[in-house]
């Protein structure tokens, strides 16, 4: 069995320096950057591929200047909900309906809504290397690195770890792209009735990341020329199953594959 309808979700924005996404961009141009998740329907509900931002640390001025706010303004939907039950709701959906959960990695615009599943009996997929690095990093090399411990560090989380390459449901395969944080995972998705997706995530921020070959900015252990090689790889697994890859923040093409796949 394969992915019967996938919906591309926007969770928010980031306004940031370019240089984030492309290593060697012009320092001074911003970009308006999605925070991107993914919902798909699958044989025994709908599965998530991460959770956004967690709004109380937006919202609050005082966790605000802890937290954000160092070069990457975070910028929530309008309204004053929470944006992962918002978009759910947008979509006819709940979070009730959704089963299983995947973080493509700890950094806090993917995994700050994953506190929504603590308690609930929704797996909540992830690579070995990144939880250990989220949960046993001496303090405050994560934080540093975007990477907030009070989003993910629930006992009542149900964890399932992976160490590499694996199938988390039918038709979705969690890749190991480790580079823009040691266990990043990307996920290709095979369509009912064929074709397929490859979602990048972090692996390649925008469409010009994978056009040009341009690794992202941002790495954590690793020289950022390291992030490359994966994002080489996602290509040509994608090349060779005629999927198409999506970058995980473009401006563009991530309201245009929204408004693609809408009503499908
Ligand atoms: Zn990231």
């Amino acid at each position: 069995m394969s992915v019967r309808r996938v919906i591309p979700l926007t969770l928010g924005w980031e306004d940031l320096p370019k240089t984030v996404s492309v290593l060697g961009a012009d320092p001074t141009e911003r970009l308006l950057e999605p925070v991107p998740a993914v919902l798909l329907q699958v044989d025994d509900g709908w599965l998530l591929l991460d959770t956004g931002l967690n709004p109380a640390l937006v919202r609050d001025p005082v966790l605000y200047r802890r937290f954000h706010g160092h070069g990457i303004e975070a910028v929530l939907p309008p309204g004053d909900g929470d944006p992962l039950e918002q978009a759910l709701e947008e979509v006819g959906l709940a979070l009730e309906q959704v089963s299983v959960v995947a973080l493509s990695h700890l950094h806090n615009d993917h995994a700050g809504g994953v506190r929504h599943f603590a308690g609930r009996d929704v797996p909540v997929h992830v690579q070995r290397r990144e939880l250990d690095y989220g949960l046993n990093a001496p303090h405050p090399e994560p934080e540093r690195h975007g990477i907030f411990r009070v989003d993910f560090d629930d006992p009542r989380l149900q964890w399932a770890v992976a160490d590499g390459d694996v199938e988390i449901a039918p038709g979705v395969t969690a890749l190991l792209t480790a580079g823009h944080t040691p266990g990043h995972q990307s996920f290709m998705v095979d369509l009912e009735g064929g074709g397929g997706f490859v979602f990048a995530f972090d692996a390649a921020d925008l469409q010009e990341n994978i056009d040009d070959e341009k690794p992202v900015g941002g790495s954590v252990g690793v020289p950022p020329e390291a992030t490359l090689a994966p994002l080489l790889r996602l290509k040509a697994l994608a090349r060779e199953k005629g999927y198409r890859l999506v970058p995980g923040h473009d401006p563009h093409v991530w309201p245009a594959l929204t408004e693609e796949l809408r009503d499908t």
